[in-house]
């Protein structure tokens, strides 16, 4: 296909990483947003190379962060701000089997074993509490998703590239446009269930503090995380929900969110007077996790989707988003299998 002139629909992180990729190949496009509520607007940015419940690697871990530090920093040079923050991540074992784990795959040189070390006893913060011991991941931290999109999108306003438009698939491409790339998170929910793709959401919270004593410069997780994102100022999160279709704020989750955090603290708990923000979206996640890359009918060879970011947005993105215009301009190259509409089972082409 003979690209010229993308549409991009949806100006969360996903559009807008896409967006990056489209100016780098020089192809002129445009950014449409109807403001409707954002995943984006809430992530709390964090990325971290494993899964913890199995204590793997996550996908491609090595390609994506090696993929996600160039592109982020690329993006700082250009906006002028900071958008990556290293911060290393403490993991707090459970109990001792999960430790003698974490040793194992250390000791047995896994794949996970570039990214995690073992912590010798008290080698952490004095406020945190850790029975049975902690690991540590070095090359994990966040990225300041909230600043990425809102100076992206006034970068662009300000090249007449950017829109306040709402769009569906019954709109078809518009004139002057020879592609669309749907980035439209779960306002996208509808249109590809026609096609049988499930984006499920994913409700979560995340609450930023401010609090007065010294908790350290690492990330504590002990499932829930405590994460250190300026002097005084912490971020909570995360809560996941299945069963709630609107980005609403719980007051309940406070409790349950600041519960868990404190049972890693020793003797300076988090409290509810220190909660300075409290914050809800509805993460836009596959079936399998895996984000959602390609074009899905013969009938309208325009239109590709990206979505299904789920709860790695920051880490997958900026290759996921390498992928989906690849794919948009280079007939003869395929999406990995892995990403690729045609996985799925309930997957119908027309
Ligand atoms: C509480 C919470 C915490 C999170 N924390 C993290 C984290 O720490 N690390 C991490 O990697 N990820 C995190 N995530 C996940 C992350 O937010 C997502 O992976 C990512 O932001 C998804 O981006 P997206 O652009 O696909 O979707 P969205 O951000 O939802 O963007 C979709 C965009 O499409 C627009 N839109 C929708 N419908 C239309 C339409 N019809 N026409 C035009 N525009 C439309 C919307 O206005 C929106 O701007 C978190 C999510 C939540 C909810």
């Amino acid at each position: 296909m003979n690209t010229k002139r993308v549409l991009i629909v949806g100006d969360g992180l996903a559009g807008t990483l896409v967006a990056w990729e489209l100016m780098d190949q020089g192809i002129e496009f445009n950014l449409w947003g109807d403001g409707s509520p954002a995943a984006s607007d809430v992530a709390a940015g964090m990325f971290n190379p494993v899964s913890f419940r199995r204590i793997l690697p996550v996908w491609h871990a090595q390609e994506h962060l090696n993929t996600a530090r160039k592109r982020y920093q690329s993006c700082e040079n250009l906006l002028g701000v900071q958008l990556w923050h290293d911060v290393a991540l403490l993991r707090i074992f459970p109990d001792g089997a999960y430790a003698a784990q974490w040793n194992e795959r250390i000791a047995e040189e896994h794949p996970v074993s570039s990214f995690i070390e073992r912590c010798n006893d008290g080698d952490w913060h004095d406020s945190i509490v850790a029975p049975f011991g902690a690991g540590r991941i070095r090359d994990a931290g966040w990225v300041d998703v909230q600043t990425l999109v809102e100076k992206s999108r006034e970068f662009w306003q300000k090249e007449n590239s950017w829109s306040s438009r709402h769009w569906n698939l019954d709109d078809g491409c518009p004139v002057g446009f020879d592609a669309v790339v749907d980035c439209r998170g779960v306002g996208a929910k509808s249109d590809l269930l026609r096609y049988g793709l499930e984006v499920r959401p994913n409700q979560g919270e995340v609450l930023t503090l401010e609090v007065p004593s010294a908790v350290g410069v690492e990330t504590v997780n002990n499932v829930t995380w405590a994460m250190p994102i300026a002097a005084g100022k912490v971020r909570i999160g995360s809560t996941y929900r299945w069963d709630l279709m609107e980005a609403q704020v719980l007051e309940a989750s406070q409790s349950v969110l600041l519960d868990k955090a404190n049972a890693a603290r020793v003797d300076t708990p988090f409290t509810r007077g220190q909660i300075t923000e409290h914050r809800a979206g509805l993460r836009p996640a596959s079936p399998d996790r895996r984000p959602l890359v390609g074009r899905v009918s013969d009938d309208i060879p325009w239109y590709v989707v990206c979505n299904g970011w789920g709860t790695r947005g920051v880490l997958i993105g900026p290759r996921t988003a390498a992928w989906t215009i690849r794919t948009l301009l280079d007939d003869a190259w395929e999406v990995p299998a892995e990403v690729r509409p045609d996985r799925f089972r309930t997957f119908t082409k027309n």
